[in-house]
């Protein structure tokens, strides 16, 4: 439930590319851990860095980045779920204070898995103090993640894909790519550099990827009456960069640039992601 159940033990730097002053430097902190787990807490952060580092384009950027890994035990395994979705209540003391049911936007969302950031993020600048972003892998097998100021994931079989997605919003500033009923959509173009509201290929922020001859609005969700897509006459090229309809939680009226992204549906990162997070990590090479 908080930092007293539990301790901090020591940081390992797992991936050593340099020094710290001149890598993009993760740190890697574990919730719902006890002493007895810390074997399967390595082995849950090595795999994680494994997938980061087979996900394009983490790979050709790796050699500026550092990862280390800080050893927090907890009391208890597991984390908080006050049962928001009609399961049971489960309690868990765990030094982040891991919890299911967080709120978003006034919802209680089950899947939303939150731990106590402030601490989390003293706990990293304490032990790695030039940190640039923190993944807190908590120790529940229950599907779950959040981003914000840190990623967090679960160890549900998803849990690393959701911990680079979440990675993609917490580190590269990436927005959702992904539909729904609109109702926590803002007006207005997104300041977002991979969501637009803007299908003129002269303005859109990632125009200069889009291709001569591709359609904008490249694809338009059947069943948006209203929103402005005009249909294109046909089919864009297959993995064209356009302007898709659906995104940042909403079907209609806003465009992502592929059908499939890390921030959509855990599909490869789309060329604007990619080059998003290409730009931000260019500045640590060696
Ligand atoms: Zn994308």
């Amino acid at each position: 439930m908080s930092a007293t159940d539990g301790g901090v033990l020591r940081v390992t730097k797992i991936v050593n590319n340099g020094p710290d002053t001149e890598r993009w430097n993760l740190v890697i902190i574990g919730d719902g851990y006890r002493h007895c787990e810390l074997v399967k807490y390595h082995d849950h952060a090595k795999k994680f860095v494994d997938r980061l580092q087979s996900t394009a384009p983490f790979g050709e950027m790796f050699d500026g980045i550092n990862v280390h890994r800080i050893d927090v035990v907890s009391d208890e395994s597991g984390a908080d779920d006050p049962g928001c979705a009609g399961g049971p209540v489960v309690t868990r003391k765990t030094y982040f204070d891991a919890t299911f049911c967080s709120p978003h936007n006034g919802h209680l969302i089950d899947r939303l898995l939150t731990v106590d950031n402030a601490l989390a993020l003293s706990v990293a600048k304490t032990h790695v103090s030039q940190n640039h972003h923190v993944v807190c892998i908590v120790n529940s097998t229950k599907y779950g993640g959040s981003g914000g100021s840190i990623a967090v994931c679960s160890v549900h079989a998803l849990s690393r894909k959701i911990a680079i997605h979440e990675l993609g919003h917490s580190a590269f500033g990436l927005a959702d790519e992904y539909g729904g009923n609109g109702l926590d959509t803002p007006a207005g173009e997104p300041p977002k550099p991979n969501v637009t509201r803007d299908t003129n290929s002269a303005t859109n922020k990632w125009g200069a990827l889009v291709a001569v001859g591709t359609p904008m609005p490249t694809q338009c969700n059947p069943g948006c009456v209203g929103s402005g897509c005009v249909a294109p006459g046909a089919p864009p090229a297959p993995g064209a960069v356009g302007t898709y309809e659906g995104a940042l939680w909403s079907d209609c009226g806003i465009y992502r640039p592929m059908e499939a992204c890390y921030m959509n549906s855990y599909d490869p990162f789309c060329p604007v992601c990619a080059g998003v997070i290409r730009d931000t990590l260019q500045a640590f090479m060696p």
